[in-house]
């Protein structure tokens, strides 16, 4: 069995079919790639055969390159991975171009065959690359496809002629967002973008293919590019408005990424580069600069943590093994911020739902916060108003909690309060079934003792869900000591209906992400208190990928919550307490009312419409800044070490089991610098041993909060990596 078969029918035209075997969606390796050389070469040497159809027996047409596959050509390539990469991306060149030159006469540029492109759904990555090099590319009027080039998500870019296509057929300046940003379309946005050629409805798509090949004409087979005369859309680099685009284009992508993302700068500078010279050199810069972002060890980071070891997780890779837990009916407590939320992504996802809050008024408020969600949609064009009503259909806003009977999840989402946690534990427990298993959203409180209160602790668990939770990604599971495995096969069940990214941790003071996000934002208020100029604090940050500073962010989160964290922890730890020095700052803040962006005060100035309006001019006065500054890489090590070491912590104290779990919830949960592939990541791209000597410097200058975890000596004693050391072991998904 092959991922491509090829058949020719009696009107002499051949189809290409894709279909993966064994998967839902078509991937492209590198045998398919030969497969589908094979039968092209096939049908151009056959002079019975009129044209080609390149289609797909799935429903999609492809959801891109085996991102597998790309590691593994690097690995392949022994000592000299990037000319391994650099002849494998040549190579798929060599069947592209061929595909697109369809056997035609070079200097006439006739006698080719009609090769067209017929996608029923979304065609990603490589799955649009291929129909980019086809002489006309249709697709189904399928609203659900997706159609683009979302490489830049994972640290690549288009590497298979699709930036140098692209560019060419629609120029620098329009193909920005599709390149840079990733965008998507549908196929009806996509041929309003001039990116496919004809939207048809499913049905006629193979008919209309053929069609098209039966009456192509040799002109309709030679691309722009081709022809004599090309000349770029909005004009090539030395063009007068081409200049603008590329001058542009380079100051607006080094802003937003800060120029920590080599993918980002390769990708422009292979645009830039390419439009100076003919087709094929510009295809050969395309690999060479492709190469070159492949092995940058950003990229493999990236892609290990925000492509394979994230759909790795969303699969089950850390689900025991228990029978499907699918949720059927959830009753949400609390119909708060977070409550609402969740409301909204569960009945979303098609569970039903019953929404409690003590007042009624409180429950429908929940439920309207989804209303509100969805006239948004409406508004854009995503949700009709069908969904809506079905959506909204599947909330039941009350205050009885007898209407939680039949329910198979609560999630209680009420006050941090130990005490109305445990009596909401109680009153739910009394009308749900036995095998009901029970949630809480606690951000601080340990699960361990909230499950004290329940009479079946083995079917207690923690679901902690991220403001604002329709559009944070991650979801932190916490086991506490008694939680059995179907608790976990349960939330890690609801987690992949809602559609967000699951990691499973052990219980223990803020659990995974806050424990790593608090020394964060304190590191950075620390250094306020010493004087360090708040401005470049908060710029160091960014220049190394986070995507707030510590001081926006606690004034996003706000400063209430900080200090009644700090008044906890101080409660908790008593005289090991270590943030003294930050308390000073932030409980003078709240003591003046700056409790941050709710507030319109924190330590940033805000205008009257809320908005950001620089640091606060106060803060100097309350912290004069130091003649002397610390170098910008200094501050940087501070801040990502301050989240690192904990992330290791976390890992030696078992509370994270899976260090996959620690890179992908970081990038996830809080930003953690996307480019470094996760804190764990990070450690291996700069060694352990230069991770410790940092770790001895910083300790000898500001404290023993910097000390080299025993873990993290043993590793650079050893030379041993995260990701040899802890090896993920290989689970049934
Ligand atoms: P919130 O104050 O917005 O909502 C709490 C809701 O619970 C209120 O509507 C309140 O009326 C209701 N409530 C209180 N006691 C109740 C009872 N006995 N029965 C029924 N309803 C009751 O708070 P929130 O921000 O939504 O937080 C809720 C929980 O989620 C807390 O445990 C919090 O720590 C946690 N959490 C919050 C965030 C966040 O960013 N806000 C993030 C993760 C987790």
């Amino acid at each position: 069995m092959t991922d491509f078969t090829y058949a020719v029918d009696a009107d002499a035209v051949a189809t290409i079919t894709w279909d993966t075997v064994g998967k839902s969606m078509n991937v492209m390796t590198q045998e398919a790639f030969m497969t589908l050389n094979d039968m092209v070469d096939t049908a151009l040497a056959d002079a019975n055969v009129k044209g080609i159809i390149i289609t797909s027996a799935k429903k999609d047409f492809a959801g891109g390159m085996d991102l597998n596959a790309i590691a593994k050509m690097k690995e392949d390539g022994g000592d000299n991975p990037a000319k391994a990469v650099f002849e494998g991306v040549m190579g798929m060149h060599t069947i592209l171009r061929k595909i697109e030159r369809a056997g035609m006469d070079p200097k006439t540029l006739k006698g080719g065959k009609p090769i067209v492109a017929a996608l029923p759904g979304t065609a990603l990555g490589i799955g649009l690359e291929l129909p980019l090099a086809c002489h006309r590319i249709i697709a189904a009027d399928n609203p659900k496809a997706k159609i683009g080039l979302p490489e830049i998500m994972v640290g690549i870019f288009p590497g298979a002629g699709g930036t140098t296509r692209l560019v060419r057929k629609m120029g620098a300046m329009m193909a920005a967002p599709f390149l840079l940003e990733g965008k998507l379309s549908t196929p009806k946005a996509a041929k309003a973008a001039s990116i496919v050629d004809e939207v048809v409805a499913p049905e006629d798509l193979l008919t209309r293919a053929k069609e098209w090949v039966l009456g192509a004409k040799d002109a309709d087979l030679v691309k722009p590019w081709d022809a004599k005369g090309y000349k770029m859309p909005g004009g090539a680099p030395y063009h007068p408005a081409g200049f603008m685009t590329f001058v542009g284009a380079s100051a607006m992508v080094h802003g937003k990424t800060m120029g920590v993302y080599p993918a980002a700068k390769a990708l422009l500078s292979a645009v830039y580069e390419g439009a100076l010279v003919p087709f094929d050199t510009a295809l050969k810069i395309e690999a060479r600069w492709f190469t070159n972002v492949l092995m940058n060890p950003s990229s493999s980071a990236m892609i290990r943590s925000l492509f394979i070891n994230k759909e790795a997780l969303e699969k089950g890779a850390n689900r025991p093994a228990e029978p499907d837990q699918r949720v059927q009916k959830v009753g949400i407590i609390g119909a708060g911020m977070m409550g609402a939320g969740i409301a909204y992504v569960s009945a979303n996802a098609g569970i039903e739902v019953v929404l409690i809050d003590a007042a009624q008024e409180a429950a429908d408020r929940g439920k309207s916060y989804s209303e509100g969600i969805l006239d948004k949609g409406i508004s854009r064009k995503k949700v009709t108003e069908a969904k809506k009503a079905e959506v909204l259909a599947r909330i039941t806003a009350t205050t009885d909690y007898a209407a939680l009977a039949g329910c198979d999840l609560i999630v209680e989402a009420v006050f941090e309060d130990m005490k109305v946690k445990a009596e909401v534990t109680k009153k739910v427990e009394a009308v749900v079934g036995a095998d009901c298993i029970f949630a809480t959203n606690t951000s601080t409180l340990p699960i361990t003792d909230l499950a004290h209160a329940s009479a079946r602790p083995e079917q207690f668990i923690g679901i902690h869900f991220f403001s604002p939770v329709d559009k944070m990604l991650l979801v932190e599971i916490i086991r506490g000591k008694a939680t059995g495995d179907r608790a976990v096969a349960k939330a890690l069940d609801f987690v992949r209906q809602i559609r967000k990214t699951p990691i499973v941790v052990n219980d223990a003071r803020f659990f995974y992400a806050n424990r790593c996000i608090i020394p964060y934002i304190n590191e950075g208020i620390r250094m306020v208190a010493e004087g360090v100029e708040p401005v470049l604090v908060e710029n160091a940050a960014k220049l190394v990928g986070m995507p707030l500073g510590p001081l926006q962010l606690v004034d996003e989160t706000s400063i209430d919550l900080g200090v009644k964290i700090a008044k906890a922890t101080k409660l908790a730890m008593g005289d090991a307490y270590p943030d003294g020095a930050v308390d000073t700052v932030l409980f003078a803040m709240a003591n003046e009312g700056r409790l941050g962006k709710k507030a319109g005060a924190g330590f940033y100035a805000y205008d009257e419409k809320g908005k950001r309006a620089g640091l606060w001019d106060g803060l100097a006065t309350a912290y004069p800044v130091a003649d002397a500054q610390p170098e910008l890489t200094e501050v940087q090590h501070r801040l990502l070490m301050a989240q690192v070491l904990e992330a290791v912590r976390a890992l030696e104290d078992g509370v994270l089991m899976d260090i996959r779990e620690g890179d992908v919830g970081a990038i996830l949960g809080w930003g953690f610098a996307p480019w470094s592939g996760g804190p764990l990541s990070w450690l291996d791209m700069i060694g352990a041993a230069r991770a410790v000597a940092i770790c001895d410097d910083l300790t000898a200058r500001f404290g023993d909060r910097f000390k080299a975890p025993a873990l993290l000596r043993d590793m650079a004693a050893k030379g041993e990596s995260f990701y040899t050391r802890f090896a993920p072991k290989k689970h049934a998904a």
